[in-house]
């Protein structure tokens, strides 16, 4: 099968390189179009990222290192690309303002670009799924309507939720499905550096220190839940009531690898520990069932250690795709306790986007 040639939006930046890496020997997908500032603009792909290629996931291809980075503000270049057989789709993982976000991912979108994005500008748009492919892949089937409803006949806009959630969320979604609704749910986030992009914080303010603060975190953290867990109604998604959500987020000294401290309370059905591990241990879901590339085998993996999950140790699991929780025991105060891991900028954000993409391909949207 020959290769679907993509583009990426914002491809000089902390995701943008890890999705030119995890895309390097990618079956399905090759990048064929980068584009990102006009700082970059015009630059080979190589001379633009050098002395910052950060990538987790590998280096990049040599024909992705000669290839001329593009003005993502003009969707000329991208059309252009796009009718030569270079640009099928994009992904966007672009750091700009959230009006000009939204605005150039529409005009893409309305070009007959579709959008797969990492930013948070349209999650909370009523006809974007915002997904997790294990947890809403039917969210997706939102887009004939949407397409419908704004005239687009080949483009759409296909969001993922906050890298800080992506911990907890799949381990929350596997107790509700097998039957246990979570009424209420107290969440402390220790995030890595480079969920901030680059250079992101200041070393000085890292080193030696946590920052109890980062901006717009903890609301998306209790908000973004709700609409992953929510379903479509007339062409527009309705949120779920719970769990509610109170969220501490923490920027922390760790290079990559989001940790989640959670504390669970169920409604009168209440899970034992026992069967909350049965249940995370077996859990499966669509993207297993088709084995999509980018799909970790086992998208929850249990340690049992009392002193994992740890960053270094466990964020690479499963391609880095998987989340790894341990700790699993009871609350004094809710139902049960535990904590959490995922690769922020692999499943937080270019590889669960490139699952995303997987999944949106297999469902005949691109
Ligand atoms: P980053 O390292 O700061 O990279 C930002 C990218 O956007 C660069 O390619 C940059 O190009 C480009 N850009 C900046 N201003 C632009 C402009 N005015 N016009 C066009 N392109 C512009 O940020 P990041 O961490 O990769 O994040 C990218 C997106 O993913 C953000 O929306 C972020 O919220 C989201 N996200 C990040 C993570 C994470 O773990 N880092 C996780 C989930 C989601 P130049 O290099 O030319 O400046």
């Amino acid at each position: 099968m020959a290769k679907i040639p993509v583009g990426i939006l914002g491809a000089t930046g902390m995701v943008g390189q890890q999705y030119i890496a995890l895309l390097a020997n990618h079956p399905w997908f090759e990048v064929k179009y980068t584009a990102a500032s006009p700082r970059s603009a015009g630059k080979k792909y190589k001379d633009a990222v050098a002395g910052r290629w950060n990538a987790s996931g590998g280096d990049y291809q040599k024909e992705v290192g000669e290839l001329i980075v593009g003005d993502a503000n003009d969707l000329s270049q991208a059309a252009a690309a796009s009718k030569a057989g270079d640009c099928a789709f994009v992904f966007s993982a672009l750091e700009m303002g959230k009006d000009e976000t939204r605005a150039l991912e529409e005009a893409y979108a309305a070009a007959g670009i579709p959008v797969i994005s990492n930013a948070s500008a349209h999650r909370w748009t009523a006809d974007v799924p915002v997904l997790i492919a294990e947890v809403n892949p039917d969210h997706a089937d939102i887009i004939p309507a949407q397409r419908k409803k704004r005239g687009w006949d080949r483009g759409f806009i296909a969001v993922k939720p906050n890298c800080s959630i992506q911990s907890y969320m799949t381990p929350v979604y596997a107790l509700v499905k097998a039957g246990y609704p979570v009424e209420r749910l107290i969440v402390t986030t220790l995030q890595a550096v480079s969920g901030a992009g680059y250079p992101g914080v200041p070393s000085l303010d890292m080193i030696d220190n946590i920052v109890p603060y980062i901006g717009g975190e903890e609301e998306k953290s209790e908000q973004e839940p709700l609409k992953i867990l929510g379903s479509i109604c007339d062409g527009a998604f309705e949120n779920a009531a719970l769990p509610k959500i109170s969220a501490h987020c923490n920027r922390v000294p760790v290079t990559d690898g989001h940790t989640a401290c959670v504390s669970l309370e169920f409604g009168s059905k209440k899970p034992s520990i026992d069967e909350i591990k049965k249940i995370w241990a077996s859990f499966k879901s669509l993207p297993q069932e088709l084995d999509l590339p980018m799909a970790p085998k086992q998208p929850i993996i249990i340690r049992e250690e009392n002193d994992r999950p740890q960053p270094r140790k466990d964020r690479d699991a499963d391609k880095a795709m998987a989340v790894v929780v341990g700790r699993i025991r009871p609350c004094n105060v809710f139902d049960i306790r535990f904590t959490a891991l995922s690769h922020n900028t692999v499943r937080g954000a270019a590889g669960g986007g490139i699952l995303n993409a997987e999944l949106l391909k297999h469902k005949g949207y691109i």
